[in-house]
């Protein structure tokens, strides 16, 4: 049997309400994605869980302007940047709060990360300590690479998240149970339950809006045609 692909989404807090919609829609297919609330268990280390994604199949960033100012984030860019093949890898979703796309809007970002690494390094000069001096180090990490991100996520063909996720006619046409068919279509649960999508695909050649052939609930839930 084929092995599930790991697909590890990677976003940042201020986008998690996207992240849901988008791990709930996976679900529906019955594939389950790394992400860091369900598969970051507290004794693991938050390092440990972002060096995830350089080992997945896929990886889809939803990039905002959150996101290109997370540590954390950025950090899960890194380990995506080392790997090989990172364009057959990566799905990147661009949120509309970020324009990066644009050359002349990249700058507020080096500003950023400039000015993060200003402020670490006085305190690095300052108190002496490790952590600031990891962080310093993490800082500049990032800094070097961001042009080399931007440059990387332009080459691909990237749509814009709301056109893609929520007005893409195949979504928005498997979202609506209404739509169903099959025994799906005549099921009495089809709005709280809808099947899986993923397993009605592969049954009925390719046609994801039938009747989930692994239903046990199949004859008893339909109603009679
Ligand atoms: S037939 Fe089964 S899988 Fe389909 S909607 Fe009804 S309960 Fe869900």
């Amino acid at each position: 049997m084929n092995k599930q692909p790991t697909i590890f989404l990677s976003y940042s807090w201020s986008d998690k309400e996207i992240a849901y919609i988008i791990d709930s829609d996976f679900q529906k297919l019955n594939m389950t994605l790394i992400r860091d609330e369900r598969n970051a268990p507290y004794r693991t280390s938050i390092e440990e869980f972002m060096q995830q994604i350089g080992k997945s199949d896929l990886a889809i960033m939803l990039i905002s302007d959150g996101f290109l100012k997370s540590k954390n984030c950025m950090y899960e860019v890194l380990e995506l940047l080392n790997t090989k093949e990172l364009e057959k890898r990566i799905l990147p979703v661009i949120l509309e709060d970020t324009n990066f796309l644009n050359i002349q809007s990249r700058t507020k970002y080096y500003d950023y990360w400039d000015e993060e690494i200003k402020k670490t390094k006085e305190n690095l000069d300052k108190y002496v300590t490790q952590d600031f001096f990891n962080e310093f180090k993490h800082q500049k990490n990032i800094r070097n690479m961001l042009d080399i991100f931007f440059v990387k996520v332009s080459d691909l063909k990237t749509e814009k998240f709301q056109d893609i996720w929520l007005k893409a006619p195949l979504f928005k046409t498997f979202r609506d149970r209404a739509n169903l068919k099959g025994s799906c279509g005549k099921c009495d649960y089809k709005f709280i339950c809808g099947g899986c999508r993923a397993r009605s695909a592969a049954y009925h050649n390719g046609d994801m809006l039938n009747g989930d052939p692994g239903c046990i609930m199949g004859v008893k839930g339909a109603k009679s045609a």
